[in-house]
């Protein structure tokens, strides 16, 4: 095996403290997705947008990475074939856990986005109307670097290119219905790649995966980088 292509989402970060993105209710941190999530919501209210990234900013500041963000930085680091990490997170707990290659494809909470240049900016505190741009100068510009429902995911070429190439797709913590990640499952094996899912519970998309590994990602991911890696080492 030289190719591991591996998607995140929530779950992986739950044991860290940070609540996935649907509870039972539907909500996310108590608030509805098209409020928060979706560029509607920021036109109709920014400064409650604003103030809630700024929560989950600090949220995610106080957040610990886990062990199983530490086994996937420890993968990276010690699989002798290419490791390509994909998150649908917008944490930065895989890099603080090592990870040094993470593509975030809906963005990220610690970085901000001119809506006039386009330029992305470092934003690890709070981010509101009255922030200046600093690659245009521009104040009131800047907006959460997140990709918000109804717009296009980040480095799908990339991510394509990526994951049709690989050996092995293993996907952590995602309920599988956000797409285009939801059919990346489905793409894996019908390019006859083997598929392996993480996850505590069964989802939408768990019938296209060849494995499932069933337990929280602490646990389980661990255990599976540790079985990957003694398997290729000499
Ligand atoms: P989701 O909330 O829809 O699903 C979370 C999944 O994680 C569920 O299938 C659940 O069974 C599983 N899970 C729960 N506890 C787990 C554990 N301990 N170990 C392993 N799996 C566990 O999450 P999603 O599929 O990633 O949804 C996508 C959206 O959520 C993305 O757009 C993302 O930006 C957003 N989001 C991100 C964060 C974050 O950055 N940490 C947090 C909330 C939401
Ligand atoms: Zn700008």
């Amino acid at each position: 095996m030289k190719s591991i292509f591996i998607l995140t989402g929530a779950g992986i970060s739950a044991e860290s403290g940070i609540q996935t993105f649907r509870g039972s209710d539907g909500l996310w941190e108590g608030h509805r997705l098209e409020d928060v999530a979706s560029p509607g919501g920021f036109h109709r209210d920014p400064t409650m947008v604003y103030s809630f990234y700024n929560v989950r900013r600090a949220k995610i500041r106080d957040a610990i990475p886990n062990a199983a963000h530490s086994a996937l930085a420890r993968l990276e680091r010690d699989f002798p074939g290419t490791v390509t990490l994909v998150t649908q997170n917008i944490d930065d707990l895989h890099e603080r856990a090592g990870s040094r290659q993470v593509v975030h494809m809906h963005g990220e909470a610690m970085k901000a986005r001119c809506l006039k240049c386009q330029a992305i900016s470092l934003c690890e505190t709070t981010l509101d109307e009255t922030n200046r741009c600093p690659a245009c100068g521009t104040v009131g510009t800047l907006r959460p670097h997140i990709v918000w429902f109804g717009e296009i995911p980040l480095f799908l070429e990339e991510i394509d290119h990526a994951l049709t190439q690989a050996d092995l797709f293993v996907a952590i913590g995602t309920s599988g219905v956000v797409y285009p990640a939801a059919g990346f499952a489905e793409l894996a094996a019908r390019h006859g790649i083997r598929t392996i899912e993480i996850n505590p519970a069964s989802t939408e998309i768990s019938p296209h995966f060849d494995e499932h590994l069933r337990g929280p990602a602490t646990e389980k991911v661990p255990a599976w980088v540790d079985g990957i890696l003694s398997a290729t080492s000499v």
